[in-house]
């Protein structure tokens, strides 16, 4: 009997041990542990990431997460959202509490310092939206006016930077910045079209200018960590595959953003 228990013993220390030489301790194994993707999302951004009638995310960047947890965990449900904003979601990345970031975020300069992202899978603009009876044409009508814009978003920089006699006014969603526009307390929003388009598609009373400011590749974000670089490899090979088998631009199609 002992020698039995000393055996059974001897075999569970090799193969414990071979499982850990085989399985590095990193975000992918960590995933596949806890059977669930986390993954960061926006719920004020629609046709990208919002809430439908139910209460249930939906949304181009949700049905991404679901593709990619099938992919990786076998099963589109297998994914925990966690709602961000534009100014905390790279907070949200760097502290662990989500996985990855799908929440419209354009690949910049200054965030590729920080931040890894996979290939691009869309492209916006940023554009401006007005009330419909405004008579502004590009961004040059708005000096001596005030125009909004979401904190953390690439327009927040932009504008700072290149429009002198603005006056800019920050909201931390894109919802709270729709309603002052609706309730005349700034003369525009600056936002990727997609974004406004959203809010336009369903309301006459606005308007998106036809002119676009920058282009705005949206890529899915990672921790800049050896511990990413795994899970950054299999999603960047998921989404690459979306792209050259079509299912990326249906998907674009399905959502009215193509
Ligand atoms: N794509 C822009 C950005 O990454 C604006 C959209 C957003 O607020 O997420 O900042």
């Amino acid at each position: 009997m002992k020698k039995i228990i000393i055996i059974l013993l001897f075999l569970s220390i090799i193969f414990c041990g071979c499982g850990r030489k085989n399985e590095p301790n990193d975000d992918l194994s960590a995933i596949y542990e806890r059977d669930k993707l986390i993954i960061g999302v926006r719920e004020d951004a629609a046709p990208f990431g919002f809430r439908d009638k139910n209460g249930n995310f939906a949304g181009y960047d949700i049905d991404l997460a679901k593709i990619i947890s099938k992919n990786i965990l076998g099963d589109e449900n297998k994914v925990e959202f966690v709602p961000v904003t534009a100014s905390n979601r790279i907070m949200k990345l760097s502290s662990g509490e989500v996985d990855f970031l799908i929440a419209t975020m354009s690949v910049t300069n200054q965030r590729q310092h920080i931040l890894d992202f996979s290939a691009p899978y869309y492209m916006a603009g940023q554009a401006i939206l007005v009330n419909s009876s405004s008579t502004a044409n590009s961004i040059s009508d708005f000096e001596g006016k005030k125009l909004i814009i979401v904190f953390g978003s690439t327009s927040e920089k932009n504008l700072k930077r290149n429009v002198p006699g603005i006056t800019v006014v920050g909201y931390k969603t894109y919802i709270d910045a729709y309603n002052a526009l609706k309730a005349n307390k700034a003369d525009g929003i600056v936002a990727d079209d997609t974004i406004l388009l959203g809010f336009a598609v369903n309301d006459k009373s606005v308007k998106l200018l036809p002119k676009r400011y920058s282009k705005e590749p949206y890529a899915i974000a990672f921790r800049k960590e050896e511990e990413s670089q795994r899970i950054l490899n299999k999603v960047n090979f998921i989404v690459q595959n979306l792209q050259s088998t079509g299912r990326l631009n249906r998907l674009q199609e399905k959502w009215q953003i193509k």
